[in-house]
């Protein structure tokens, strides 16, 4: 009955921001055999690939900002938006946010802005070591008191409680249930064949819109146990 499987990446087939480990892979591997398979990331296609170990796979990356597939074995962009942004508004909203919530020390830069237009601000700076933003809020409650008020500042864009430490901020048409619809209605997939795997579905977590939206999920509480909460599937 499922003839597309999308999954989210950070905390759902790997650690936050880590390689994906082998067996997850066979995981993934078995799952090739029987569907389709795509991710629906919040970072960009490129890092999805890497940080997947060039799996093969097609990827929408940034929200659905950008998607890639697979040619002859590359990894190929075949679309992108962009927008631009009024980055010193970001900035001193950043600084709001900073002061609110006693997060004004950090490591390297205040805000992310990437080449989408996509912003991401690292509460704890972007260059702060790995282990220190994976130790921060792993049950996002402290992003989760903060979320209404770094809402509140960006009227017309979609915030997430994004990574380990962050918030992403897009643009309001951008979020996974957009970017996953607007895949199946390219590829004549209808809702019922659709199952999407994600870890964040809560209030202001980046795969919210795909629940919110109807569409069928499998919530995945740690990337350990993605084998045995998919075994249905196989
Ligand atoms: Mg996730």
């Amino acid at each position: 009955m499922f003839k597309l499987i999308a999954f989210d990446l950070d905390g759902t087939l790997t650690q936050h921001r880590s390689k994906l480990d082998q067996t997850n892979r066979k995981v993934l591997e078995e799952l090739d055999k029987k569907y389709k398979l795509l991710m629906v990331g919040a970072g960009g296609c490129e890092r999805i690939y890497n940080q997947l170990n060039c799996f093969p796979i097609d990827i929408i990356g940034y929200y659905g900002m950008q998607e890639s597939v697979m040619n002859n074995g590359q990894l190929k962009i075949v679309r992108s938006d962009f927008y631009t942004v009024d980055k010193q508004y970001f900035i001193d909203a950043t600084d709001k946010i900073r002061e609110k919530f006693g997060y004004t020390d950090y490591a390297g830069d205040n805000v992310d802005f990437h080449e989408t237009g996509a912003v991401t601000i690292p509460l704890l700076g972007k260059s702060a070591p790995i282990e220190e933003k994976v130790a921060f809020d792993p049950d996002r409650k402290k992003r989760a008191v903060m979320y209404p008020f770094v809402k509140s500042l960006f009227d017309g864009f979609n915030v997430f409680i994004g990574g380990s430490s962050s918030f992403d901020i897009v643009k309001e048409r951008f979020n996974k249930y957009n970017a996953l619809t607007a895949y199946m209605k390219e590829h004549g997939i209808n809702e019922n064949e659709v199952m999407y795997v994600g870890d964040d579905f809560g209030c202001g977590g980046n795969d919210e819109q795909i629940k919110t939206g109807g569409l069928n999920y499998t919530l995945i509480d740690d990337y350990r146990n993605l084998g045995n909460k998919l075994a249905f599937l196989l």
